[in-house]
């Protein structure tokens, strides 16, 4: 029997209800009350922890991101917000300094960007990446994805020269020598990608071992997590099992993609279903992708881009399959959920929801992930058929940058209508879609509760009128994303029975400033009963 009092505290038990201390025996909440009462009924050899007056929350749950991702960008060269050339160099140098990696390991780096370099504003070529790691194939892939830019030694090992054909839908840049630039382009990255080592389970391990210590740091106690794809899942799979075996530290629930029936049939087959698995590790729903990105105009939408009036976005998916694969899962006992950003997709998967989900009642709890250009009646169907929202306030950041170019201000105005939803009632979870954003749970709280970009814009917040409490902040972060995955029993809460899943953080996030809620620390992270990260 392992017993911790946290006393002396001031613990968010529900909407302006508050306790000083709290009870944990073997992991799980036993009681909560003032500090007198707990430390009475704690047992004589119980672990006292003095909170200080600090507040304390149950610990945060992500409802969407992808963990094994968040370790590989962990392990890699990280370039995001480079603003220079120079920058770009140092980061790698100090990379081969502190990894002292072998002559001839192939190296790779993500997240530059030339729009933010101060010195030369352009794209970095091959020579450069010869200066800065001259005993190593190196490869860095640009923050958007489409584009890398391989070392000579790297063209050399994938055996890339002027002659090389790109892959379709792919391009190799020549100089006028008719030589690689060693910038490659879309389809083609992957004629270079090759050459990194293969993936296997011990290597997934250490990644997710490195992304679970980074969750601990963020206050994140529980993910929901797309890492199992097609072909790859097992080794995904394995490598979770391992991991999660031993003092574990982050509770994962699993969205398995898959986009056509044949592959998640066999999936099925293997014995999986929703649920499934232990309180540490769960399979979860089944995750859809119905279309692309904002940024890069390929979100589906009903009606031509404010900005582009050539196209509406594309769709990743037919209906008939959406249809099909949404039948198969109900039959088999799967949640689902899916990727819809623009209002083109977002209402496809009403549409595909609603042909299944009757008298409104979805005990599945499908859902629709990012749910970010809707209108009013939109927001109305979901309360209409109980579908879940897995919302990212911290996209606010960048995308109150494109909105209204995308869509035009009518469109943006009913938007990432986080506060409506709440307010219908819909069950709406927090998620960072990280790595696309940090985990860091402080600062998509801030997006929520403000409107704000990092930097404090606009004062008002963009569409102020979303803007959420930070009670229901909280709570979608917690006890909605628990809720998201059958666990609001057990988790979200700190109450009773549920696990002892909490964060002690450095400021009254309830009481402060709103713009201050930006500068509060995770000051200790708590999963299980046991002190996982402290600052
Ligand atoms: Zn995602």
């Amino acid at each position: 029997m392992s017993a911790l009092v946290i006393h002396n505290g001031k613990i968010y038990i529900e909407k302006h209800h508050f306790e000083e201390a709290v009870l944990v025996m073997d992991g799980i909440i036993k009681a909560v009350g003032s500090n007198d009462a707990i430390l009475a009924a704690a047992p004589r050899d119980a672990k006292l922890y003095d909170a200080k007056g600090r507040t304390v929350v149950p610990g945060f749950n992500d409802s969407h991101q992808h963990l094994q991702s968040v370790g590989e960008n962990l392990a890699s060269i990280q370039l995001l917000g480079a603003d220079s050339i120079a920058e770009v160099k140092r980061r790698v140098r100090a990379f081969i300094e502190k990894n002292e990696p072998a002559a001839g390991t192939v190296l790779h780096g993500t997240g530059w960007n030339q729009d933010y370099f101060t010195d030369e504003k352009r794209v970095l070529v091959r020579t450069d990446l010869d200066d800065m790691a001259p005993e190593n194939p190196l490869i860095l892939e640009r923050a958007c994805g489409h584009i890398l830019t391989a070392s000579s030694s790297a063209l050399e090992l994938a055996g890339i020269t002027g002659k090389t054909e790109p892959l379709p839908g792919g391009a190799i840049d020549l100089d006028e020598n008719g030589e690689p630039t060693g910038v490659i382009r879309e389809n083609a990255c992957s004629q270079v990608l090759s050459i990194m080592p293969k993936e296997t389970v011990e290597s997934i391990m250490e990644k997710l071992c490195l992304a679970m210590d980074h969750a601990a740091e963020c206050g994140v106690t529980s993910v929901q997590s797309m890492d199992m794809r097609p072909g790859k899942w097992r080794e995904t799979w394995e490598a979770y099992k391992r991991v999660q075996t031993e003092a574990p530290t982050l509770r994962v629930y699993q969205q398995v993609n898959f986009m056509e029936p044949e592959s998640f049939k066999e999936f099925i087959n293997e014995g999986f279903k929703t649920g499934d698995g232990d309180p540490f590790l769960k399979i979860g729903p089944l995750k859809m992708f119905l279309d692309g990105s904002l940024g890069a105009r390929t979100a589906l939408m009903r009606k031509p881009y404010n900005d582009d009036a050539s196209t509406c976005g594309i769709p990743t998916i037919t209906k008939e399959c959406l249809d099909e694969m949404i039948k198969t899962a109900q039959e088999n006992g799967f949640s689902v959920i899916v990727h819809a950003i623009g209002d083109g997709a977002i209402d496809m998967a009403l549409t595909a929801y609603e042909k299944v989900i009757k008298n409104g009642e979805n005990p599945l709890r499908h859902g629709i992930v990012h749910c970010q250009i809707t209108d009013m009646p939109m927001l109305e169907r979901f309360k209409k058929s109980d579908i879940l929202a897995l919302v990212q306030p911290i996209f606010l950041h960048y995308d109150m940058t494109v909105v209204e170019d995308r869509v035009g201000k009518e469109l943006a105005g009913t938007s990432y209508a986080f506060e409506t939803l709440r307010k219908l009632g819909v069950h709406e979870s927090f998620g960072t879609d990280s790595p696309v954003e940090d985990l860091n749970a402080i600062n998509n709280l801030y997006c929520a509760v403000t409107r704000k970009n990092l930097k404090g814009q606009p004062e008002r917040g963009f569409y102020p009128d979303e803007c959420m409490d930070i009670y229901d902040a909280v709570d979608a972060y917690t006890y909605e994303s628990a809720y998201a995955e059958f666990e609001e029993n057990v988790k979200g809460r700190i109450k009773p029975g549920y696990y002892a899943d909490m964060v002690i953080l450095s400021q009254d996030i309830f009481t402060i400033p709103s713009d201050e809620i930006i500068n509060t620390k995770v000051d200790a992270t708590i999963v299980d009963g046991r002190f996982v990260y402290e600052r």
